[in-house]
């Protein structure tokens, strides 16, 4: 699955985060979830779809998508023995599919600030620059090798080429993936930069903060056109130890609509590019991960190599004709369930039956 990693300065609050993360994962633990890893946080994608579908069928149970979130440096602490620990932390970084940078705008002067002072976009600044100082570093190292594989033609020309442009692009101090567009993918795949990742930001502030818009419209003025989540880490994991409707009180009493752990959820997933499609019946209403532009076939495989396989067709009600008019019966009768062939592209949102022989 993708993997989201939470980075960011020391006494930021990364760890309160996870931990919320990692608790919100054990109470949705009747999910059929994968296997439970110490430092990687596999969280539900909220989705008040799946409680409407659930109504519709009288599914039994909802199974969510969900998102998975590593934490670097925990996993570091425990397998940096032997090894730089710069080394292990920057390849788990690599390893990632996107980064959520956490950020301090809260101000408790019992935590110290390693910069001394509060300021959630200069924390950005210096993470940022020490991810791209690192990826110069990695495009130094690469290009003479590359040099000499394309002379003896070991390496295709292009990913030097890459190399080359992408060095000078951070070398002005832009990244790469603002210009994401103008690269070859697959040549900048293989360097597994960290400033070629897709941000998510994770500004970690107070009651002040939340309630502060004039603050969080400057934050993200600066961060655009990357997606900024402002949450109380702290608060956050109070939240998710408190029963449902006392979590629902607390929450109303602080003035926001939604946990910030749900939001990062949604805009993780997002991120990371990916989308879902439903399938509902008796026993449960489910959404299914697949990625952006797939094809019926593609998402079929999900739940099945044989369902792809032995692809038919799929019939597809969209969930808000399926809820309108309230069963999928009443959706044949109204002409609002399609029958689609091998090329249709999936929606969010498509709720699916698929045929299929074999
Ligand atoms: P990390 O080093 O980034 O993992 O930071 P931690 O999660 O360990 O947090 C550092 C300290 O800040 C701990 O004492 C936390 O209890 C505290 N902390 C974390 N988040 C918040 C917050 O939102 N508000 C306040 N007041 N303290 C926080």
């Amino acid at each position: 699955a993708l993997t989201i990693g939470i980075v960011g300065l020391p006494n930021v609050g990364k760890s309160t985060l996870f931990n919320a993360l990692t608790r919100a994962q054990v109470l949705a633990a009747n999910y059929p979830f994968a296997t439970i890893e110490p430092n990687v946080g596999v969280v539900p994608l909220p989705d008040p779809r799946l409680d409407r579908l659930a109504e519709v069928f009288g599914s039994e149970r909802i199974v969510p998508a969900t998102v998975s979130f590593v934490d670097i440096a925990g996993i570091v602490k425990g397998a940096s023995e032997g090894e730089g620990l710069g080394n292990q932390f920057l390849a788990n970084i690599r390893e990632a599919d996107a980064i959520c940078l956490v950020t301090r705008a809260f101000a408790d002067p019992d935590v110290v600030h390693v910069d001394g002072r509060v300021d959630a976009l200069s924390d950005v600044d210096t993470v940022v620059t020490e991810l791209v100082f690192s990826d110069v570093q990695t495009l130094e190292k690469a290009i003479p090798r590359l040099e000499k594989e394309v002379r003896g033609k070991k390496a295709e020309p292009i990913v030097l080429e890459t190399a080359q442009k992408a060095l000078d692009l951070l070398l002005t101090g832009e990244t790469v993936d603002a210009h994401r567009a103008d690269f070859d993918a697959d040549a900048l795949k293989q360097f597994g930069l960290m400033s070629a990742k897709p941000f998510i930001y994770a500004v970690n502030t107070d009651d002040a903060g939340l309630r502060d818009a004039d603050f969080q419209a400057k934050v993200r003025a600066q961060l655009a056109p990357a997606d900024v989540i402002f949450l109380d880490a702290k608060f956050e994991s109070e939240l998710v130890e408190l029963e449902p409707e006392d979590a629902a009180e607390m929450l109303a009493d602080s003035g926001q609509d939604e946990p910030g752990l749900d939001q990062l959820a949604r805009v993780g997933f997002h991120t990371l590019g990916l989308q879902t499609y439903l399938t509902a019946g008796p026993k449960e209403a489910r959404a299914w991960t697949i990625g952006q532009g797939w094809t019926a076939p593609q998402a079929a495989g999900v739940i099945h190599t044989d369902f792809q396989k032995g692809f038919i067709k799929a019939e597809v009600i969209s969930f808000d004709d399926l809820v309108e008019v309230g069963s999928v019966a009443a959706a044949r009768a109204a002409g609002k369930a399609r029958m689609e062939g091998k090329d249709y592209v999936m929606h969010d949102g498509d709720v699916v039956e698929f045929r299929h022989g074999g």
